[in-house]
């Protein structure tokens, strides 16, 4: 099977202008998005000290309770806090993608291309319309992941209570050590992590902060796109800035955004568009067919057997493609785990 390969790519001006916008995405979003995982950061600090707290001393049901509810506040002020930022975070990241796109229409019309104007009372909505679906989508996950932890937190502080001092009257410990048993259990089985549908543990922090990033960044690629149709612009294309992973593939790649076009695929073939994954940092800007080089319409086209293939599909291409660039990001991926479970043993302690 012939290996579906992009070449490099001829305008370098473009290319330096599409990653000089990405960066500037990724600054304006990154200080945002540190705060929020402070946040969380911080809760989950809060919630191992209340689970020392309950160890330190034999559990009674009435300490339990109280432990348990200390807990609980500890948790439904973190869902208030990350609703709040929310509602003031994605809103902007969709408004920079919206500007993004006035960027890039401003350039074609610069370029004497005929854009047409936009109809301000049926787009308002619109716009409201989608920023509203992605903070609802957010607050969903975000609930999930907190609801997840509430319910396992209910459940050991009363179980580990009555099972340790059970064990230990049965096993004729000392109280010492029934104390230890539960303090090592509280915090192992009550510590504040998610666990996703692929039995992964994240801890909450690194959750959040990956949450944050990809929605806002799918925020933007909304207000990016809503944009572009907004003038009539029936065509888009991926960012490229030597991509270090499967994102390759897409970089330069033309898709269409509205309707249907002979040449080139709807977005739903490429993962609905930017992001496409957690860290992704491709971006959309418009393409007009009129304005572009048979070299750039050739490059926009995307190798049919990559269309409707899932990330971890075309990430197994891309390791049998590139293994040794593959090799240097499962390193960067590597350590970055290690880092984080390293991290959350010392948290731990
Ligand atoms: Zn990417």
């Amino acid at each position: 099977m012939r290996r579906p390969r992009r070449p490099r790519r001829p305008h370098s001006m473009k290319a330096a202008l599409d990653a000089r916008r990405a960066e500037q995405f990724r600054r304006a979003f990154e200080g945002e998005i540190a705060s929020l995982r402070g946040l969380y950061r911080k809760a989950s600090s809060d919630m191992m000290q209340v689970l020392a707290d309950a160890a330190a001393t034999p559990l009674t049901r009435a300490r339990s309770i109280s432990h348990l509810r200390q807990y609980n506040t500890i948790l439904a002020n973190l869902g208030d806090e990350a609703a709040a930022w929310m509602q003031l975070n994605l809103p902007e990241s969709y408004k920079a993608g919206v500007a993004f796109s006035d960027g890039s229409i401003g350039d074609l019309r610069r370029a004497g291309i005929n854009v047409r104007r936009r109809q301000r009372d049926v787009f308002t909505q619109v716009h409201r319309e989608a920023v509203a679906a992605i903070v609802q989508e957010m607050q969903r996950t975000t609930d999930f992941a907190l609801a997840q932890i509430g319910r396992r937190s209910k459940g050991v502080f009363r179980r580990v209570g009555i099972e340790e001092v059970a064990k230990g009257i049965a096993e004729g410990k000392t109280r010492v050590e029934v104390t230890r048993g539960i303090k090592e259990r509280l915090l192992a089985e009550g510590k504040p992590v998610f666990k996703d549908r692929l039995g992964r543990e994240w801890d909450l922090d690194r959750y959040s902060e990956m949450v944050a990033r990809t929605t806002s960044r799918e925020a933007a690629t909304q207000g990016t796109m809503n944009r572009l149709r907004e003038h009539g612009l029936q065509l888009a294309q991926v960012s490229a800035h030597g991509a270090a992973d499967f994102c390759v593939y897409y970089e330069n790649v033309v898709v269409c955004i509205e309707g249907e076009h002979p040449v080139y695929p709807p977005i739903s073939a490429i993962n609905g568009g930017p992001p496409f994954h957690p860290n992704c940092v491709h971006v959309l800007t418009p393409f007009v067919e009129n304005l572009a080089t048979d070299e750039e319409k050739a490059a926009g086209k995307i190798e049919p057997e990559l269309l409707d293939k899932s990330p971890a599909q075309l990430q197994r291409q891309f390791r049998k493609d590139f293994p040794e660039r593959a090799r240097a990001e499962g390193k960067r991926v590597r350590q970055e785990a290690a880092l984080i479970s390293g991290r959350a043993k010392r948290r731990a302690q």
